[in-house]
């Protein structure tokens, strides 16, 4: 678990954070196993993790994170959704989508202190890593759990909340509004 945690930027917080937002802009009214499913989208790229420990290698940040995957998300979503008979599989699939490329949005806006610096966005069709050249959320330390816990890490989760918090406000806001 601190492995899985360590090299999150930012940390799943954010990006179920984020997944809520595009459920709650959704308008699917009370899913609670769709909103499982749109926070799911929203972590996913992060279970690369999960390469990591089985492989020894690193594979943080790289074809998880490209559009390419995301789009064979969306393809595999649609495929799930229509076998679990929902009445829209394009359009939940289509919400999923949207729910993953939030994890890209974010992840480009994070302090990067390894290299290759970014993510591998345009997998299979380039090798490149993209970052934006604005960093608005920062690394998170790692190795041991008192990094791991440190205040350097509760900050980065605090501002994590801070920026993406008000867009989950606004778009429940907005869900209500439009309810
Ligand atoms: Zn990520």
């Amino acid at each position: 678990m601190v492995i899985l945690l360590a090299e999150s930027m930012p940390t799943p917080v954010s990006h179920a954070l984020a997944g809520t937002s595009v459920y709650l802009w959704s308008r699917r009214g009370r899913d609670p196993w769709f909103f499982l499913a749109a926070v799911f989208a929203a972590c996913f790229a992060d279970l690369d993790f999960m390469l990591n420990l089985l492989t020894g290698k690193n594979y943080h940040h790289y074809f998880t994170h490209s559009l390419a995957f995301a789009t064979l998300f969306f393809g595999a979503s649609f495929i799930a959704l229509k076998a679990l008979k929902r009445p829209d599989p394009g359009r939940d699939a289509a919400i999923l989508f949207l729910a993953y490329l939030t994890h890209m949005g974010l992840d480009l806006f994070s302090k990067d202190t390894t290299a290759p610096f970014g993510m591998e966005l345009w997998w299979p069709f380039s090798k490149e890593f993209a970052i934006a050249p604005v960093i608005l959320f920062d690394d998170i330390e790692r190795g041991t759990l008192a990094k791991l816990f440190s205040a350097h890490n509760w900050l980065a989760v605090g501002r994590e909340v801070v920026i993406v918090g008000p867009i989950v406000a606004a778009s429940w806001w907005w869900s209500r509004k439009r309810a």
